[in-house]
């Protein structure tokens, strides 16, 4: 047995490293760092990457087990990906081991082998003639053919039914010499000098502005932001970047928000180019996935697409990173290890030296801070390219109006004046289900979730109460519990109660839903968008789904019912989301023969917030929002890291949190740390969720360094406290969520 050590991070909670001996007969010398290792631990065994090999451990020598088996031959991750998951680690205070486990693939972190699939590719024979004459009775055969022309890589096997290609008809044209079938890994790494699938838009003076400014720094690390209202052509933007990303030999990274209505962004990029493209999002399955990052990482994938944790996937030759809709809240990873996609993609860039644009039309707060400030460059976009007229808005006061299914009267005019115009309506809800609450007349009783500190809402239409924060859901009582009688009410509307009122009061047209519960069955979104294709004058009622994606050229009316949560909320962030969600919301709208009219209702018409958000634009907004900030030592301005703590008993989380309070507050002492504050510990928002109780401690940073020296400390003591065994905790650096 050799004496070396291998240092390994195990997918464990433990931030440090775990001591193995090598297993016996394997030579040192063909170790490598990302290689993954097979090792006993307990009673069970785990996979864990190799970090280093050493010459001697702290733990004795009896208590060293030997590794059970090395799985890979060469280390299945390139450096930059190690580089980059060593980073993340530290930065966000994880242990690297749960870190790997996130950034690696799942079949890869279960021990599969790292090759890809071997797969049939059907492709068009050389010298094939397209009229070939014994297919002038074959009409099948023909279009077939056609369509294996247009894919100069071949068709891989499992996409033949997307493509609509029969495999009878297939068989048939390789028996007449027309087509030929291949067995090999994914497409092959010849590179070409035809990218275009489909001509380029010839780019308008902005946009030309914007990719000439992007395309100067190619080759290495910059920022940029590509603020560009909705429907400006910054996707046209990105698409030709990565043309010129593509000719020069290099690979692209594309991040979009988790999808909600469907492959519209990616069916762009598909028509576009001639390319091997890698889609990596919630919707592919762990095999497809695997084969993806491997095609990525061997160079066999030109443009890789993706939601937050394609970020993480390795490039042999990366060219260039693009981050769509940057301010999407999906970025942000709520669990385990919680990163920010965006901002490692910044972090990325710089690592690999290649240029990263961020594109949106409503920047988060953050990322506008930097792009005054002069870290990234501003590119902006400010008019419609296919010509469509920007929307105009209008502040509705309803402070005394009656609502009618949270619809005021005026309201119900505009929408009924557009559809007799023989147009669309949009009306935005962010509130799913039929009513927030259900309400006992009688006596009063409320209907809260037996698990948190919430009310459950009212889903009519499937008869059940359901909590939106844990999933609870009972049967909706006919009598009240509390009192039985039976005089019980909703209160307040959502999406279901809105399109059931509209439904009513405008029954000649049709109206859609478009909601988490709506759109759960496959093809109902298809559908809905098929109508809304149609051009009639219809109705479309939905929540924040409606604001992501997707244009609705014959929308000339969009109301938004509600946009007073978002000016009175405890959540410093809420302003911005509002003001996002409506410019994204009235975005769908407007075309080039009539501009679209935004309508929203509010009991705070005259915030000035509101008011700067509808008569100067996003970001003018933006520039208040920022100068408040400032003035209250918010983000931007200052850095944050939130300690959450729950138990089952009411008061074991704050027990824990106050003593790592005094543990913190004492190492503050100890490294001298500056201008660090500790606010807390204070019970959750919501105290109670889902049958537990919450707390959280806020650290409140005006640097980031000694923030971050004051974490790296504070954990390592935090682990050993015995406080901390009886609850659940984590540490959120950089929270976006305070609640
Ligand atoms: P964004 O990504 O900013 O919302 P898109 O790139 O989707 O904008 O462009 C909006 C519409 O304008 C699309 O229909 C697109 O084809 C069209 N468009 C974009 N750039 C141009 C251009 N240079 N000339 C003509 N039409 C354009
Ligand atoms: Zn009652
Ligand atoms: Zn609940």
């Amino acid at each position: 047995m050799s004496n070396a050590i291998l240092r390994l991070a195990l997918p464990s909670p433990l931030r440090r490293l775990f001591d193995y001996l090598a297993p016996a007969g394997v030579s040192v010398d063909t170790l490598q760092p990302g290689m993954r290792v097979r090792v006993p631990f307990g009673r069970r065994e785990m996979i864990g990457v190799l970090i280093e090999v050493s010459a001697h451990s702290d733990v004795p020598a009896d208590k060293l087990k030997p590794a059970l088996e090395i799985l890979d031959e060469t280390a299945p991750m390139p450096p930059a990906f190690f580089r980059l998951c060593m980073w993340t680690a530290q930065y966000y205070q994880h242990s690297i081991g749960d870190t790997f486990s996130w950034a690696l693939p799942t079949l890869l972190r279960q021990g599969e082998p790292a090759i890809a699939r071997q797969e049939r590719f059907w492709s068009i024979a050389p010298g094939a003639d397209l009229e070939d004459p014994r297919l002038n009775r074959a009409p099948r055969q023909r279009q077939a053919l056609k369509t294996i022309a247009q894919h100069p890589h071949g068709v891989a096997h499992s996409l033949l039914s997307q493509l609509q290609l029969s495999k009878d008809s297939l068989e048939q044209l390789k028996d007449k010499g027309l087509v030929v079938v291949e067995t090999r890994q994914h497409a092959p790494s010849a590179r070409h000098s035809n990218w275009l699938a489909q001509p380029e838009l010839p780019l308008n003076e902005e946009q030309l502005t914007a990719s000439a400014a992007v395309q100067e720094g190619f080759g290495r690390y910059g920022a940029y932001l590509l603020a560009g209202v909705t429907g400006s052509g910054k996707t046209e933007v990105y698409l030709q970047l990565i043309h010129q990303t593509l000719q020069a030999g290099k690979q692209a990274l594309v991040l979009i928000p988790e999808i909600n209505l469907g492959p519209q962004t990616l069916a762009r990029f598909e028509r576009r180019f001639n390319a091997r493209i890698a889609l990596l999002h919630s919707a592919v399955n762990d095999r497809d996935r695997l084969d993806a990052w491997l095609a990525a990482r061997d160079g066999d994938a030109d443009i890789i697409i993706g939601t937050r944790s394609a970020l993480f996937t390795p490039m042999k030759s990366p060219g260039l990173i693009i981050i769509d809709e940057e301010h999407d809240a999906s970025y942000k990873q709520q669990e385990g290890l919680r990163y920010h996609a965006r901002d490692l993609a910044l972090v990325r860039a710089h690592q690999e030296n290649v240029p990263i644009v961020l594109g949106s039309a409503t920047p988060s707060l953050e990322t506008l801070h930097n792009a005054t400030s002069g870290r990234y460059q501003l590119l902006k976009l400010n008019k419609r390219a296919g010509g469509a007229l920007p929307p105009r808005f209008l502040r509705l006061d309803v402070k005394s109006l009656p609502l009618d299914s949270g619809i005021s009267g005026p309201m119900q005019q505009a929408i009924s004046q557009t559809l007799a115009a023989g147009q669309q309506v949009l009306v935005f809800l962010n509130r799913r289900g039929f009513a927030p609450t259900l309400l006992c007349h009688d006596c009063g009783w409320l209907s809260e979730c037996p698990r948190c500190d919430a009310r459950m809402t009212v889903h009519q239409r499937s008869n059940e109460l359901r909590c939106h924060h844990c999933g609870h859901a009972e049967r909706q009582p006919r009598n009240c519990p509390k009192c039985q009688r039976v005089d019980l009410r909703p209160v307040g509307a959502g999406t279901e109660r809105a399109e059931e009122r509209l439904a009513t009061l405008f029954p000649d047209v049709p109206v859609l839903r478009v909601d988490r519960d709506s759109t759960s069955r496959k093809d109902a979104m298809n559908n809905l968008l098929t109508t809304i294709e149609r051009g009639e004058p219809c109705i479309l009622v939905g929540t924040q789904m409606l604001a992501k994606g997707h244009h609705f050229p014959r929308v000339t009316l969009v109301a938004i019912l509600d946009a007073d949560g978002g000016l009175f909320s405890a959540d410093f962030r809420a302003s911005e989301r509002m003001a996002q969600l409506i410019v994204q919301v009235a975005g769908r709208a407007g075309r080039a023969e009539e501009a679209g009219k935004v309508i929203i209702q509010s009991h705070l018409a005259d915030h000035p917030l509101l008011v700067q958000l509808t008569e100067q634009g996003y970001f003018a907004f933006a520039e208040q929002a920022l100068t408040e900030r400032r003035d209250a030592g918010l983000p931007p301005f200052c850095h944050l890291a939130l300690l959450r703590a729950e138990a089952h008993k009411p008061g074991q989380a704050e027990g824990f949190l106050d003593e790592a309070c005094a543990e913190a507050e004492m190492l503050l002492g100890e490294l001298q740390l500056e201008g660090i504050e500790l606010l807390g510990p204070v019970p959750a928002p919501m105290e109670r969720r889902a049958g537990r109780y919450r707390a959280q401690l806020l650290i409140q940073s005006a640097a980031r360094a000694p923030l971050h020296r004051l974490l790296h400390a504070w954990l390592a003591a935090m682990e050993q406290m015995p406080s901390g065994r009886a609850v659940r905790w984590s540490l959120d650096v950089d929270p976006i969520d305070l609640f």
